[in-house]
């Protein structure tokens, strides 16, 4: 094993279980959520931005062969690709309701969606025009409402508002997440399928890659329980209750992971271009 001192303990703790995953498949497809796993939660969700480093670690992981990166945010998927700035990986946006895998595709029910957001969203503007601090973001097939910058007793009014408005309604679904809100189209969607769906897309037919997803919030617990025993899921963070059976604790040890997975974890994959006799001439 080569000296990583750069590993985080908790990848240490579990560096022989990595590794026999690397070892028994062909390739690897790590998918990472973007807030709070890339990039450190910022009060404005327009502020958070992913270290240079993190960048950095993103672009060697994905210049390897046999391996893809995608990241996978409930941000809109412009939004989010523009703030990774790795132009070449794979994105899903708004939890996976628009892909960018080869080519771009929004879930047709999603796009029909749209109207009623942009409606929906502009009346909670309307509504929570006196409540300081919060943010109603229209992200095209979806809405968030952020409430990290209200007051404690004004918070009520924000989940009530959005409630009274999602609650009757059957073409909307209502999520949560921290500190915010979701306006979403009703259709049968989360983090989960988009796993899948870039999966579907990004593995040749014939070969068995390993799926990583990390992430550090409620809505990727869809993609720890897709990947189940089939592949790594880490959770970001000491929240409790989570269906991955990996743990970091921020940011910085998510990028130490993509370096180790550039620089050592990429070798024990069982791939053709790594097939060398051992001991040969
Ligand atoms: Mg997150």
């Amino acid at each position: 094993m080569p000296d990583t001192p750069d590993i985080p303990d908790s990848l240490r703790e579990n560096l022989y279980v990595a590794v026999e995953a690397l070892v028994e498949h062909d390739g690897l497809l790590v998918a990472l959520d973007f807030d709070g796993t890339l990039a450190a939660i910022e009060n404005r969700p327009e502020d958070a931005t992913i270290p240079g480093p993190a960048r950095e670690a993103i672009v060697a992981l994905a210049a390897e062969p046999n391996v893809e990166v995608a990241v996978v945010s409930g941000r809109e998927l412009a939004d989010v690709r523009e703030r990774v700035g790795v132009p070449d990986i794979s994105y899903a946006g708004n939890h996976g309701l628009e892909i960018h895998a080869d080519e771009y595709e929004v879930h047709p029910t999603a796009s029909e969606a749209e109207e009623t957001i942009a409606h929906l969203c502009d009346l909670l503007a309307h509504q929570l025009a006196d409540v300081d601090g919060v943010i109603v973001e229209n992200k095209g097939v979806t809405a968030t409402v952020h409430y990290r910058l209200v007051a404690d007793d004004a918070v009520p009014t924000v989940v009530n508002a959005v409630e009274t408005l999602a609650t009757p309604r059957d073409d909307v679904r209502l999520t949560t997440g921290k500190n915010v809100l979701e306006l979403r189209p009703a259709v049968e969607w989360d983090k989960g399928e988009a796993v899948r769906e870039l999966y579907d897309r990004l593995v040749p037919d014939d070969r068995q890659w390993l799926p990583v997803y990390v992430g550090d919030d409620t809505t990727d617990e869809a993609a720890f329980s897709l990947l189940d025993d089939r592949g790594l899921g880490v959770k970001v963070g000491d929240d409790p209750g989570t269906e991955a059976p990996y743990r970091v604790a921020d940011p910085e040890a998510v990028r130490a992971i993509l370096s180790w997975l550039s620089e050592y974890g990429v070798e024990f994959l069982q791939t053709d271009h790594h097939a060398v006799p051992v001991g040969g001439a």
